[in-house]
């Protein structure tokens, strides 16, 4: 069991390790290579680079930090985390980890679909979570949107709730699911339609499936979708802290992008030695 796992290996998830491994806490790393840093072609607003740096050498030099510190470092897509007897489980695409604390730094979301009707229909059909809401969806039929790994994961924990689940890939590659009751579609999707709630799925080419309800899966899951599983408490889909980067769930942290502030490297670096010095102190304690 790890005494810290850290999601995301970008300026917060690096520091708030090499914090944490200095202090002596078993600590891994996981991140999937999706960071906010590799799209910044040039950094020179960043302390000690005289010419500047590109994001993606940035992103790599502080992994191969870590690791040379002694950090496990792995490169998993995390799908889900679990409460368990003496922490938590973290589940990646790989294998389930257990660990006594995390420090969530998975940055801002990514590949958020932006397809008609997802906002007018949030809380009217449109989810977030599979195992919030899946409940209310007993023997209906329910679009997953996705796929991804996390869109599988989503997936799989509503086949046995719903009578029929329809993954819309949006014309994106067909995932790999079974189940006598899946269908997969990969027409692209125009948009979401219904009068006060969601009725069904339109597409580009003029057809359309009758639905109840939808789940976004679209991509890697971020912070905000860990956190609704959690129940950590979240101010406008960012993860909300106190001045340790405590989060309302003991023994959970986050730091960086996920928290909202300035999204911006010195900052994001400051979030993490903050997480990184607190759960260092959270587990002398528990
Ligand atoms: C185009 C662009 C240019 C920018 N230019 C600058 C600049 O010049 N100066 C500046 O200070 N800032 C700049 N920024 C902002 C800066 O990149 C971010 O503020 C900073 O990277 C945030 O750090 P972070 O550690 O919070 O998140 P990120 O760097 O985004 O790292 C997130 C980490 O989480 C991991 N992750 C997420 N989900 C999962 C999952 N499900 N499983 C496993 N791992 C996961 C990712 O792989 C990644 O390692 C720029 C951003 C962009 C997009």
């Amino acid at each position: 069991m790890y005494d810290t796992i850290i999601i995301g290996a970008g300026p917060a998830g690096i520091t708030a390790g090499i914090y944490a491994k200095r202090g002596n806490l078993e600590t891994l790393i996981i991140h999937n290579c999706e960071s906010a840093l590799q799209k910044a072609t040039k950094i020179e607003n960043y302390y000690g680079f005289i010419d500047g740096i590109t994001g993606d050498k940035l992103y790599y030099n502080g992994i191969r930090q870590a690791e040379k510190l002694g950090i496990d470092v792995k490169n998993e897509e995390v799908l889900k985390i679990e409460f368990c007897a003496d922490g938590f489980k973290v589940i990646t695409n790989v294998k389930t980890h257990l660990t006594k604390s995390i420090i969530l730094a998975t940055g801002t979301k990514k590949n958020a679909p932006k397809i008609k009707g997802i906002k007018e229909f949030e809380g009217k059909g449109i989810s977030y979570c599979a195992i919030c809401d899946g409940f209310f969806y007993k023997n209906k039929t329910v679009a997953v949107v996705g796929n991804g790994s996390y869109a599988v994961s989503e997936a799989n924990d509503l086949i046995n709730i719903v009578s029929k689940l329809i993954m819309l890939t949006n014309g994106a590659e067909r995932p790999q699911i079974r189940g006598d009751n899946v269908e997969i579609n990969s027409k692209p999707i125009k948009e979401f339609a219904g009068q006060d709630k969601i009725e069904k799925v339109e597409f580009n080419d003029g057809t359309d499936l009758k639905i109840d309800g939808a789940f976004i899966a679209q991509g890697s899951a971020d912070s905000s979708d860990f956190a609704r599983k959690l129940g950590i408490i979240l101010n406008d889909n960012k993860i909300k802290v106190d001045e340790n980067m405590e989060t309302n769930i003991k023994g959970i942290f986050a730091c960086g992008d996920c928290i909202g502030g300035t999204l911006q490297i010195s900052k994001a670096v400051d979030d993490g030695m903050v997480a990184g010095l607190s759960v260092i102190k959270y587990l002398k304690i528990h």
